[in-house]
């Protein structure tokens, strides 16, 4: 159920509301809007019975939700999400470009990299520490000591950490060193994992699973946000399908898809999306185009040298190319991305 205020309800009044929800056991989520609040309720097993609220004051409407997720969606919030990374912004009108190599391998790699991130005017650098590997004797992220070094990145060029956890003791450091919690798509239902960065001060950038459904992917997100934490990023990394002419196919129409039903911003990740380093200009181009919040792309100093995801890393070069065209599309399609 779902309780939208009425536009001149006061902040008590939202709190009245709020005891009751919990009151009865439940959790309550209150959104405030541009022009309204809308509160989500949580942790009911059995139907919330709309007479609890009906009469109290400041409350316009009880909403039964027939859909599978409560808090995604746009009947709870009308406007979309900006989700706010200290200065930095993600769902606003400045296109967020999230860069960086796969993995940071060292220390002088991961620095070359940052100069030139730094540079594009993006806001961002990724990295990971911890890496999900298919083969267990593939290169494994360096752990703590890659975060550090992402630490001292943010400190010397003021970008904002984006770097993956892979589990909870992960969160607990990625929490110490970084400034976005990723998870990735191989841990897209890893529902432990959801709760936990759930509880994190920190924002979410989750992936979309290899093979899931808009569905599935939007209740991953109801798990975080379930939890308290409504700073959540999707980001579309392309699926599993019977191609074989890419690393995944980059499902572009799931852009327009979640912005019909959700609030949250969404990215997307032409490099995993396309696995070759000469789609992902292409189709970082198309993402913009179709109106996705950001891009968050791979970018190393040395592809041939790197230790994971080498052929999808664009050179430096390349990405500074990559940057000032998206920026341009960007420009012409913002007035219509916004609404
Ligand atoms: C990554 O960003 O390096 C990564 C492992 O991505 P994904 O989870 O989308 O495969
Ligand atoms: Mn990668």
């Amino acid at each position: 159920m779902l309780i939208v205020m009425k536009a001149d309800a006061t902040e008590g009044q939202v709190k009245d509301v709020v005891r009751v929800i919990e009151g009865l056991g439940y959790k309550a989520h209150p959104m405030p809007g541009a022009s309204r609040t809308a509160i989500g309720i949580t942790g009911n097993q059995t139907a919330v019975d709309a007479s609890h609220f009906e009469n109290l004051a400041g409350v316009a409407e009880a909403v039964r939700v027939s859909k599978p997720y409560k808090l995604v969606t746009l009947d709870l919030r009308a406007e979309k999400t900006i989700v706010r990374v200290g200065d930095a912004e993600i769902g606003g009108e400045e296109l967020a470009i999230i860069a960086g190599p796969c993995a940071v391998e060292s220390r002088n790699q991961a620095f070359a990299v940052a100069e030139a991130v730094r540079r594009s005017g993006a806001r961002f650098f990724r990295g990971g520490a911890f890496k999900p590997r298919t083969s267990p004797y593939a290169f494994q992220g360096l752990g703590e000591e890659g975060l550090k070094i992402l630490a001292e990145i943010r400190d010397a060029y003021g970008l904002k950490i984006v770097t993956e956890a892979l589990d909870e003791s992960g969160v607990d450091l990625v929490e110490r060193y970084g400034d976005v919690i990723q998870i990735g798509a191989r841990s897209m239902q890893n529902f432990t994992l959801l709760r936990r960065v759930g509880k994190s001060r920190l924002p979410v950038l989750l992936k979309r699973g290899l093979s899931a459904t808009l569905d599935e992917w939007l209740l991953a997100a109801e798990y975080i946000m379930s939890e308290g934490n409504y700073q959540v990023v999707l980001c579309e990394r392309g699926i599993r399908t019977f191609a074989q002419h890419t690393r995944n196919t980059l499902d572009l129409a799931a852009i327009p898809a979640v912005r019909r039903i959700s609030h949250l911003p969404v990215l997307v990740d032409p490099s995993h999306g396309t696995g070759k380093n000469y789609m992902v200009t292409p189709l970082a181009r198309a993402g913009v185009a179709v109106g996705a919040d950001g891009l968050i792309v791979e970018v190393h100093d040395q592809p041939d040298q790197a230790l994971s995801d080498g052929a999808q890393a664009l050179t430096l070069e390349q990405y500074e190319q990559l940057v000032s065209e998206v920026r341009a599309i960007h420009e012409v399609i913002a007035p219509a991305a916004v609404t």
